[in-house]
């Protein structure tokens, strides 16, 4: 799933390509992505698009006074398209196209918003202020603002009696962090997914707050410039715990481990993260015995 870094890249991506460009036509194919009606989707067609931004894992594609406002979820991608077919995409079966934007042009491009797999989690919105999708409305702070500081962050974390990691890739916390990065900060600040976040000590929030930063702002620093086609591939190979079970650490050496929930995992590193004893999972000690 995209991340804020990944998100942040597709936007730069997208202002770049998208700015001053004219919606020429949009074709919605998976119906179910759909959810708003009013405007329709065709109330951006003729109109100018900038600026594009971002709200948390949402991109946000402004065009004449509306935003088609997008949330890709687990399995949904971007693709930038030099030259669409002209002939409309037909529905249903394998097909993973969701919706279609052309732009006007001799060239014929556009991009296609695609979603792989079953778990429909694809989200497109046409609204008049992003704050009428439910979502962006309930957004924490964005955690790459220059103006959220680290007073704002112990704020945020005061009183908080859940696990550190439930906390981060909680939106209406933190805008933008999801279950990859919120691995890769704990492992930055060498601190236990199950730490209770208001036990924290001033200066374990201070390292918390120093990884938070500092694993985003690297992150969007390696993905900056790259192709849409390009970010997933650089998000993994940047990627130090998460999705890397088995494997050294690469701080360490010691081997990273899982957390199996039933749609998710975590992983960290017990030498960096939890005093070198590993935590509770049933499924990996089983595997392990
Ligand atoms: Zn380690």
């Amino acid at each position: 799933m995209p991340e804020l870094p990944e998100v942040e890249a597709l936007s730069a991506f997208l202002s770049e390509r998208l700015t001053g460009r004219v919606i020429a036509r949009v074709q919605p194919v998976a119906i179910s992505a759909l959810k708003t009606y009013d405007p329709p989707v065709t109330a951006l067609e003729g109109l100018t698009v900038g600026p594009v931004t971002r709200h948390g894992k949402f991109l946000d594609i402004g065009a004449g006074g509306l935003h088609l406002v997008i949330h890709l979820a687990r399995a949904g991608w971007l693709r930038w398209k030099e030259q669409l077919p002209a002939e409309p995409p037909r529905p249903g079966g394998r097909n993973p196209l969701a919706l279609r934007v052309h732009l006007e042009g001799e060239a014929g491009d556009g991009f296609d918003l695609t979603e792989a797999g079953t778990k429909k989690g694809l989200a497109v919105y046409v609204v008049r202020d992003p704050a009428e999708v439910p979502g962006v409305a309930r957004l924490g702070p964005d955690p790459l603002d220059p103006g959220f500081t680290l007073a704002d962050f112990t704020a945020l974390l005061h009183g908080e009696r859940r696990r550190l990691k439930g906390v981060l890739r909680d939106q209406g916390v933190l805008a933008g962090v999801g279950n990859a990065y919120s691995d890769e900060v704990l492992h930055a600040a060498r601190m236990s997914p199950y730490k209770v976040a208001s036990s924290l000590t001033e200066e374990e929030t201070a390292r918390l707050f120093e990884a938070l930063g500092g694993t985003l702002r690297e992150a969007v620093e390696r993905s900056r410039g790259l192709a849409a086609g390009e970010l997933k591939a650089e998000k993994k190979s940047g990627l130090r715990v998460h999705g890397r079970t088995g494997q050294p650490c690469p701080v360490c050496g010691d081997t990273v481990r899982e957390v199996s929930f039933a749609d998710s995992s975590l992983q960290y590193c017990p030498t960096c993260q939890t005093g070198g004893r590993p935590l509770a999972d049933r499924r990996m000690s089983r595997l392990l015995k």
